[in-house]
């Protein structure tokens, strides 16, 4: 889940021109009693944070992972991580500094001036976190990186070491869909402008294709690396479906093939 250049709303304490206070807002409290700083990542938590969590080794060491996967540079911008103790705790926040957000278990934020990953310590946090972090090492290196393509690689990086990035109930949605017709097309994918727009197909989708250039192919490696690179300098490169067109004018029929045989192979 991603949010983009999103302006906190801040609550203040609020008086009726007559100057009789009406009523008290007090913005809901970021965990921060205590943080510990990671190269890029400074983790927030009102809890103690060990200094070698696994988890946040492994969120770490993701930076790493996510340069030389894509080949890209790694960067400095530090991105904030705010661990929430419980859902309610982070839901309480989240509606009040951005109350439009569909309720989610956990967001990144990118404004202006910060990157920012709001998540709760549950059953799933290590999955979310590498997702949401996973944006942060993205957004802090690529500019206007499409939606479908962020999303996908988050998807990807959410996956635990030693897993090849295959997101299983993803790949299981996907088989399914392709028993009942339904067929990839990543133009559509490429249209897309808000996550709301994005079901649970198009979060699998995306995250199809992601798996498919990155673990498929060199030449699809290359497309999907050239692309980022050129995002990475701030110039505007040709869509990655015209790319993937030249290079195997079947690409989206291969794709199918793909998610299908990669299923096979894990059963
Ligand atoms: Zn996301």
């Amino acid at each position: 889940m991603t949010l983009r250049n999103w302006i906190p709303i801040a609550l203040v304490a609020s008086c009726l021109p007559s100057g009789s206070c009406a009523r008290w807002h007090s913005t809901p409290v970021l965990p921060a009693r205590n943080s510990i700083v990671l190269d890029q990542l400074i983790v927030f938590s009102d809890s103690a944070l060990p200094e070698h969590h696994r988890l946040l080794e492994e969120l770490r060491s993701q930076r790493t992972l996510v340069s030389t996967k894509l080949r890209l540079p790694v960067s400095d911008e530090p991105i904030h991580i705010y661990l929430f103790p419980t859902a309610e705790k982070l839901d309480t926040f989240m509606r009040v500094n951005y109350p439009a957000m569909p309720q989610r278990r956990a967001f990144f934020v990118e404004s202006d001036t910060r990157l920012s990953v709001y998540a709760y310590w549950g059953d799933r946090v290590a999955e979310d976190l590498r997702h949401e972090v996973a944006h942060g090492y993205l957004h802090a290196v690529v500019p206007h990186l499409p939606l479908w393509l962020d999303e996908g690689l988050a998807e990807y990086f959410e996956v635990p070491r030693g897993q090849n990035g295959v997101n299983r109930p993803h790949l299981d949605l996907l088989a399914e869909a392709l028993s009942q017709n339904w067929r990839p097309d990543l133009q559509r994918l490429e249209q897309l402008r808000t996550t709301g727009e994005m079901t649970q197909i198009e979060y699998a989708e995306s995250w199809a294709w992601a798996h498919f250039m990155l673990e498929s192919s060199p030449e699809r490696l290359d497309i999907l690396q050239s692309y980022l690179q050129t995002l990475n300098k701030s110039q505007t490169p040709e869509l990655i479906s015209t790319a993937l067109r030249r290079i195997d004018p079947a690409y989206v029929q291969n794709m199918a093939d793909y998610i299908l045989v990669l299923r096979q192979s894990l059963r």
